[in-house]
């Protein structure tokens, strides 16, 4: 049973999993670091202003990668970038996330095949959680990707320090 899913008497006293506890804070509190390098960034910006207002649901952009548990690759990952972004990735706290936003982050996108230049995926470079599709996807699809993360940390545990290890080494593991 999930912290929401409980019932609140009228005394006020709430009983739940530790974990529970803790996901739904780390959940509801996702501080991404933008890496917006092409023209997906336009739509990952556009998530944030006020329109979508991402803020709602505790999305805060963050200037630091020492802020920030999530880091959304929005657009084309060139290989002088890759270097760069590897070591910002490496500089962001654990427990932390990718979202890899756009077909030219997810593959290459429309350069895949041609594109000299550009890495195949930025999950060569660092682990993704999340991958959202588009060229460009639209702010609605990011937000779902989000949604899609959250779900993901909700039925994590990190109780332990061999289950937060485990974490990590899946997630060292999962990069080249
Ligand atoms: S996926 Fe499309 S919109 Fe996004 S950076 Fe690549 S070319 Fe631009």
């Amino acid at each position: 049973m999930g912290l929401l899913d409980q019932k609140f008497g009228q005394g006020g006293v709430l009983v739940s999993h530790v974990d529970d506890l803790v996901n739904w804070a780390r959940l509801s509190s996702l501080w991404p670091m933008g890496f917006g390098i092409a023209c997906c960034a336009i739509e990952m910006m556009g998530a944030f202003a006020s329109g979508y207002d991402l803020d709602r649901i505790g999305v805060f952009p963050r200037p630091s990668p020492r802020q920030s548990d999530v880091m959304i690759v929005a657009g084309t990952v060139t290989f002088k970038m890759a270097d760069r972004l590897r070591r910002l990735y490496e500089q962001m706290p654990e427990p932390r996330y990718v979202i890899s936003m756009g077909s030219c982050a997810n593959c290459g996108g429309p350069y895949w095949q041609w594109g000299y230049h550009v890495v195949k995926g930025v999950d060569r470079i660092v682990p993704v959680d999340v991958y959202v599709p588009g060229c460009p996807p639209r702010p609605e699809t990011l937000i779902g990707g989000i949604l899609k993360l959250q779900e993901k940390i909700r039925k994590e545990t990190l109780m332990t320090p061999e289950a937060l290890e485990k974490l990590i080494a899946r997630k060292k593991g999962a990069a080249v």
